[in-house]
């Protein structure tokens, strides 16, 4: 009696199991359709990526297909942007942190320019497969269209100078979120990544009034990079809600770059977004390996200043020898789930209307599991198996940051 009521319980248990075997089996394939589905019928935004560098560059075209993993592929392409359902995307004019002088100003001025042009050049070579957007409606207009949406942001406020009408100039060339400042702190604000001045000076008078000047003409305010007393001073003078273009959780990684509990519901309580970004060093703290960082710190020795390096050919020497430490010293990379673990912070904080998608592919982005816009509709598969509703997906993907750019097109006056 006591042998076949064991018996019994053994059927049960393994029907059990097999049970759950074959629905997480059928789960899975339904995610994946269900992924699809939804990246067709919702509007699919990332706020930052670098591809104008490889825009600029004569051996690589945005229009062709590049194998996704191939070191000169870059993550980002028109063809791979449309298997990976991802509407639009805002295209960053990047200038590195550099001298404060009337010469490097016009520099820098040119070089944001330059990747403006290229992004305009891509449009006008491509009018069949992406647009020009500008407006928040843009984006929902193209994707009716089945193009591509292409916006611009400008990472670094640095080639503004001092000079405050440049604002409008670049607002009128398309120019619709400026990244107040970058690696280094620059006359608009202090950078979360320069503590050379010991002070963290926030943002300066003139930074208050670019930060007028956006609200006056529309522009998003962006404040990934900026330190926290920059942060909070913007908030404080903003007068419509401000995006963090690509920035990530700092109770989940502790790193400066990324936003702590106190920011993370200032912002909300601004109305504003954190757009999660794919720096698997903003995502995750890696191991220390100490044979890496010796290496790392020989290679600094030997080029002394490297972002300064304005010469092609130290630069591509010195990248090859970077790449060769990471590849002798493998980095652990922080994974799809551990990407998706930032979104969950962010909603069980703060609510689900104030975290979007900012990959910073081709600056540094890319996870396991997503390393390339091909592999977009997998992070909506990851919301789906935690059990998030397709509105509440919508709104990750794109609602919310789009409420953030009505708002702050609505508020503004010219
Ligand atoms: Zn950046």
């Amino acid at each position: 009696m006591r042998q076949r009521y064991w018996i019994k319980w053994i059927v049960v248990l393994s029907l059990g199991v097999f049970l759950v075997s074959c629905s997480s089996q059928e789960t899975a394939e339904d995610l994946l359709a269900r992924s699809g589905e939804i990246h067709e019928r919702v509007l699919t935004v990332d706020t930052h990526a670098d591809t104008p560098s490889h825009m600029l560059r004569s051996d690589w075209d945005i229009g062709e297909r590049h194998e996704p993993a191939q070191r000169r592929s870059g993550k980002i392409d028109l063809p791979r942007m449309k298997e990976g359902g991802l509407d639009a995307e805002f295209f960053a004019a990047f200038v590195g942190q550099g001298e404060r002088t009337p010469e490097a100003y016009v520099h820098a001025k040119e070089r944001a320019d330059r990747q403006i042009d290229a992004i305009h050049k891509m449009c006008e070579d491509y009018p069949e497969l992406v647009e020009l957007a500008v407006t928040p409606e843009d984006a929902f207009r193209l994707e009716e269209q089945g193009k591509r949406a292409a916006y611009i942001g400008m990472e670094n406020g640095y080639p503004l100078g001092k000079d405050l009408s440049l604002v409008e100039v670049f607002y009128d060339r398309g120019v619709r979120y400026i990244t107040l400042c970058h690696g280094g702190d620059n006359d608009i604000c202090d950078s979360s990544t320069d503590r050379e001045h010991p002070e963290d000076e926030g943002l300066s008078e003139f930074g208050r009034e670019v930060v007028a000047e956006c609200n006056r003409l529309g522009i998003m305010v962006d404040v990934s990079h900026i330190s926290d007393k920059s942060f909070f001073d913007v908030l404080q003078v903003s007068k419509a809600p401000v995006i963090a273009s690509h920035s990530s959780v700092r109770s989940l990684c502790d790193h400066p770059r990324n936003l702590s509990d106190e920011m993370l519901k200032a912002l909300a309580a601004n109305d504003g977004v954190i757009q999660i970004c794919f720096v698997s060093s903003f995502i995750k703290t890696s191991e220390p390996n100490p044979e890496r960082e010796k290496a790392l710190a020989a290679l600094q020795e030997k080029y002394e200043s490297w972002r300064e390096i304005k010469d092609q050919e130290t630069r591509e020497k010195m990248r090859q020898e970077y790449m060769a430490i990471f590849e002798a010293y493998p980095e652990e990379k922080a994974t799809l789930k551990d990407l998706v673990d930032h979104i969950d912070y962010v909603v069980e904080l703060v609510g689900i209307n104030h975290v979007g998608i900012g990959t910073d592919f081709d600056g540094g982005g890319g996870v396991e599991g997503c390393d390339d816009v091909s592999e977009m509709p997998h992070i909506t598969e990851e919301l789906l198996r935690r059990g998030y509703s397709e509105e509440e997906i919508q709104k990750v993907w794109g609602g919310n940051l789009m409420r953030v750019f009505r708002q702050v097109t609505d508020l503004a006056v010219h």
